[in-house]
């Protein structure tokens, strides 16, 4: 029996200036879950005129409204608060993020905890924050005054929604911006608990705003919208690169998280047990919907063997099944298109490498959106599923002979967002973790991050750089002031 979250609301309607609203012209549009796939709920179906309502409630309230004037201080309380609230809701919030997304409900709860920890992050940060001052002595000083940028535009993925969405909304609310968020349209369930958790915070109306509705038109008018100064987005890298064309006539500023199809690199001199679960965690946690996942294992060839046994008897024991089950270790794929993606490349894997485990529908899961952990072993780096990122439970397996042979591969693909490597040899680890061209490497460990740290990839993983006091500056505009302390000497034009 599917459990089905109690007082499942049954529509999702735009937050505009503190109210909830429907589209202008009344559209909506179906969410299905991923289990049943039938459609539980109508979300209003944002358009150009709806997306202009909601920039013209966040420029007044930025124009006129006391947030961006706050104290930092006192912005950070109301963040502080949101927090706290968030953490009260964390089962509830879970519950609602698996039942839409798939998700296994423990992994839920983890990134329902991270969305908290978000907020109490920029508001320290915030609250830490000392811009530059300098002196030309008897001269000039001159001093940085941050102010926020406007009205911010933040577009999300359907992986891990909620925590995405904090992860933008934190540091935009913090500096001060007003926002307009547009969740992705294959998961609005959990967006909609945002209003009243920043009702209650004390957030003013027209701070935060949503339009729900499909990327072509309600992301694409805020992309293009005259009134919106900055747009964070994440999502896939084909996305980011149709958003940068649409951005250009506006000239806004753009912070663009994309794609991966990260390496993890397994020396023969690593700790195996410990990469092993490193690794099969890293690609099948989240159900392999993961940004980060390490979703190419590249593996000396002196432990290739033995590292491809173990790691294949792991997949075939991975508990693939309901979401809300505790125990369940893979649930279902978000949406059925993606379902039929990633069964898409499996199937193509099995022309282009070996197929070592996994591969097709998990046994007594005939309807929902399931895939077995999928295994591909000696996977030539021409393969598109050695080039291409699937966003599934399937994992690339790769022998190399040498670190030249391991940085080449690593760097073998249009991505550039993380990377993993497993030696015991100090000296390795930075080599070659400095000379994969990843935003973001961990040395023998999966992703666990520090949100002080830069955030982001290189190559077609991205563009730019959040994460600790970079996203602040993100969401600011540093002016440069200068005082003079003496007389200056002007040329004497026209004297
Ligand atoms: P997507 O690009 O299809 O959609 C992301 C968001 O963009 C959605 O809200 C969508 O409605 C909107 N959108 C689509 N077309 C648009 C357009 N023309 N103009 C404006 N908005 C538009 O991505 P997805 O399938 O929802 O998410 C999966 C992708 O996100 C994967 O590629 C994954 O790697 C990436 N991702 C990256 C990170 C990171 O931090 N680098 C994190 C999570 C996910």
């Amino acid at each position: 029996m599917q459990h089905v979250p109690a007082d499942l609301p049954k529509r999702i309607q735009h937050f505009i200036d503190g109210e909830f609203v429907d589209s202008l012209d009344g559209d909506t549009f179906e969410v299905l879950d991923p289990v049943s796939n039938t459609a539980y709920l109508e979300a209003s179906s944002g358009k150009r005129a709806d997306v202009d309502r909601a920039v013209t409630a966040a420029r007044k309230a930025f124009d006129d409204g006391p947030w961006p004037g706050m104290l930092p201080r006192e912005r950070a309380r109301v963040l502080n608060k949101i927090a706290d609230i968030v953490e009260t809701r964390n089962e509830r919030l879970a519950e609602l993020e698996t039942f839409d997304t798939g998700l296994p409900i423990t992994q839920a709860l983890g990134q329902a905890k991270r969305a908290a920890e978000n907020f109490r992050f920029f508001a320290d940060l915030v609250v830490a924050q000392a811009d530059d001052t300098y002196k030309v002595p008897g001269k000039q000083v001159n001093y940085v005054n941050r102010k926020p940028k406007g009205v911010a535009g933040l577009i999300t993925p359907w992986n891990t929604p909620f925590m995405l969405e904090s992860w933008k909304l934190a540091p935009a609310l913090a500096s001060g911006c007003t926002v307009v968020l547009k969740p992705a349209e294959f998961t609005p369930l959990s967006a909609g608990l945002w209003p009243e958790i920043f009702r209650e915070a004390g957030v003013p109306d027209g701070v935060f705003n949503i339009v729900n509705g499909f990327g072509e038109e309600a992301g694409d008018a805020l992309v293009k919208h005259e009134d919106v100064q900055l747009i964070s987005f994440t999502g896939e890298s084909a996305t980011g690169q149709q958003i940068f064309a649409n951005a250009a006539p506006t000239l806004k500023a753009l912070s663009m998280e994309l794609g991966g199809k990260s390496p993890a690199v397994v020396f023969a001199d690593a700790d195996l047990d410990a990469a092993i679960d490193s690794t099969v965690f890293g690609v099948f946690s989240l159900n392999g919907e993961r940004c980060t996942a390490g979703s190419r294992v590249l593996v000396e060839r002196g432990i290739y063997d033995e590292f491809v046994r173990r790691y294949v008897e792991r997949a075939n024991n991975v508990r693939v099944g309901d979401p809300h089950d505790p125990a369940t270790e893979v649930g279902a794929l978000v949406h059925p298109e993606h379902h039929e993606k990633v069964t898409r490349y499996i199937e193509l894997g099995k022309t282009e490498a070996t197929l070592a485990a996994g591969g097709e529908r998990p046994e007594g899961l005939e309807s929902g959106n399931y895939v077995q952990p999928t295994v591909f072993i000696d996977v030539p780096p021409t393969a598109r599923i050695f080039q291409e990122e699937i966003f599934g439970p399937v994992v690339a397996i790769t022998p190399f002979d040498s670190d030249e042979e391991a940085v080449r591969l690593a760097n073998d693909t249009k991505y550039g967002l993380a990377a993993y490597v497993w030696t015991s040899n100090l000296e390795r680890a930075h080599n070659v973790g400095q000379r994969i061209d990843a935003g973001m490497v961990w040395l023998n460990s999966h992703n666990v991050r520090d949100l002080r740290t830069p955030f982001g990839g290189v190559k077609a993983s991205g563009l730019g750089h959040e994460g600790g006091y970079r996203s602040l500056d993100f969401y600011s505009d540093q002016q440069a002031m200068h005082i003079s302390l003496a007389p200056v000497h002007t040329p004497k034009f026209g004297a």
